[in-house]
């Protein structure tokens, strides 16, 4: 809520909001006019040990406003140092794992900097390389950029890092999970040895305590929210289908008019082809957005959505990642992804800024282990939806009851893939994912371990 005493120019004696946080003139100014007049607690938390010089270690997911929180402070002293840049040099960098995330990081950054003299430019896989040294080769401000490109920019030395005093690396757990995590090593190793650096990450893995073991000065450890939990305004459930009869259970919930803006998840790019696809021959306009689509493509399909001419996104987990699209009422997984975090950052694309959101999980009985993973995590059993086990025709399923896949309050429904009837589940059955190609990003990037600034490029990988 909007509180005048942190409005700019309002003199109330004290200060209070990003002010009180050492936000000052045109920066703040346009904080506020992006309608960010009271800090997140993250901001709130993260901003004035930064604006002292700090490092900070931030759990935090995307949704929590961390963008800003790592922004401002970086923006203010760039602005209180002035214009001062080398040519091929950036002053601050901003890894990213996924080229959306960064674009999304840029926006957010044009948006805070309105009105001052900052300047940034993007680095990123599957779009020009030529028009990206052309704009680094001046010097910018702030540097936002996936780890694939910028190694190939440093290595061909259109980049120098040396000028770099703000280093932040934005969802480190993702960044791990798709290999970049030598190419991140490499790269805070190039950048000045006197910088100041932010790490955020949504979950904490080992090796991220150990990346900022590695990469960070007596930081400041700041958490927003539960580890690995979902955020509580999502409600939860699943519904037992097997593989074959998926397509069908996902074409009849779509048809309920009030899924007004949903995001499905496939676990891997192949197979999100396939259901939107599936869903075009059905009917149903869908924008498909995964890390073998040309980044045109992906910010069609982004904007497509966003804007509301189409309501349903198919996503894969590491194209989706960083999604902040406000508004979207569902999340299905038409599949369990094989990392039971996964599916928190999955289901958190709803149930934002407090709006309601719902996430629907379609398990077939191979992926029973799977799910109970995911419960484990997030410490709760989710409400059966419907189970269609029994049935080869989900639609003729008496066990069919919640026309708007709204999960029932108790559970007593099997979770052991037992049928409606008491029936055992038959063993043998084919597994659901037979002859489905790797899940993206799933395996390690391998290769580059020993590969340093000049050595060998290997093969080119999705960012
Ligand atoms: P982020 O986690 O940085 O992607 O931010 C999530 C969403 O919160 C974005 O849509 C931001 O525009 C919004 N946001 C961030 N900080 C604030 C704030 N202090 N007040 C209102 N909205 C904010």
């Amino acid at each position: 809520m909007t509180n005048e005493n942190t409005l700019p120019g309002k003199d109330s004696g004290e200060l209070s909001g990003f002010a009180a946080l050492g936000i000052t003139g045109a920066l703040l100014k346009a904080t506020h006019a992006a309608g960010f007049t009271e800090p997140k607690p993250i901001q709130a938390q993260a901003i004035p040990p930064q604006m002292e010089g700090r490092d900070i270690f931030g759990i935090a997911q995307t949704g929590s406003g961390k963008t800003a929180a790592f922004a401002l402070p970086i923006l203010s002293k760039i602005i209180a140092l002035g214009t001062k840049r080398r040519a091929k040099t950036t002053r601050a960098l901003i890894l990213a794992p996924t080229r959306e995330l960064a674009v999304q990081i840029e926006d957010t950054i044009k948006i805070l900097a309105k009105g001052a003299h900052v300047s940034t430019a993007l680095v990123l896989g599957g779009v020009s390389r030529f028009s990206q040294v052309k704009k680094v080769a001046p010097g910018v401000d702030i540097l936002i950029a996936t780890p694939g490109r910028l190694t190939d920019l440093v290595r061909e030395g259109d980049l120098i890092l040396s000028d770099t005093k703000w280093l932040v690396l934005d969802e480190g757990d993702r960044m791990l999970d798709m290999g970049f995590i030598n190419d991140v090593k490499r790269i805070a190793k190039a950048t000045a040895p006197d910088r100041q650096t932010a790490l955020f990450s949504a979950t904490m893995p080992d090796e991220i305590a150990e990346l900022a073991k590695g990469l960070l000065k007596n930081p400041v450890r700041i958490e927003v929210s539960p580890h690995s939990t979902a955020a509580v305004e999502i409600v939860q459930g699943v519904v037992f289908a097997r593989t074959k009869q998926k397509r069908q259970v996902l074409s009849t919930m779509l048809a309920d008019e009030a899924m007004k803006s949903v995001i499905i998840f496939s676990r891997t790019k192949h197979g999100a082809d396939r259901v939107t696809k599936d869903l075009e021959r059905d009917g149903f306009k869908a924008a498909v957005i995964h890390g073998n689509k040309s980044q045109n493509a992906r910010q069609k399909a982004l904007n497509d959505f966003r804007e509301g001419s189409v309501r349903i996104l198919v996503a894969t987990d590491i194209a989706a990642r960083g999604i902040d699209v406000p508004g979207i009422s569902h999340v299905v997984n038409f599949d369990l992804p094989d990392e039971a975090e996964s599916y928190v950052h999955r289901i958190g694309r709803t149930g934002r800024n407090g709006m309601d959101g719902i996430a629907i999980t379609l398990c077939d009985p191979s992926e029973n282990s799977k799910l109970r993973q995911v419960e484990r995590i997030i410490r709760t059993k989710l409400p059966i939806v419907a189970d269609h086990l029994g049935s080869p025709d989900p639609l003729r399923n008496p066990a069919e009851k919640n026309e708007r896949f709204e999960p029932a309050n108790d559970r007593n429904g099997r979770r052991d893939g037992r049928r409606p009837g008491g029936e055992k589940k038959r063993f043998g059955d084919k597994p659901a994912f037979a002859g489905e190609r790797k899940p993206e990003g799933a395996k390690p990037f391998k290769g580059n371990n020993k590969r340093r600034f000049g050595g060998k490029r290997p093969a080119a990988r999705a960012a």
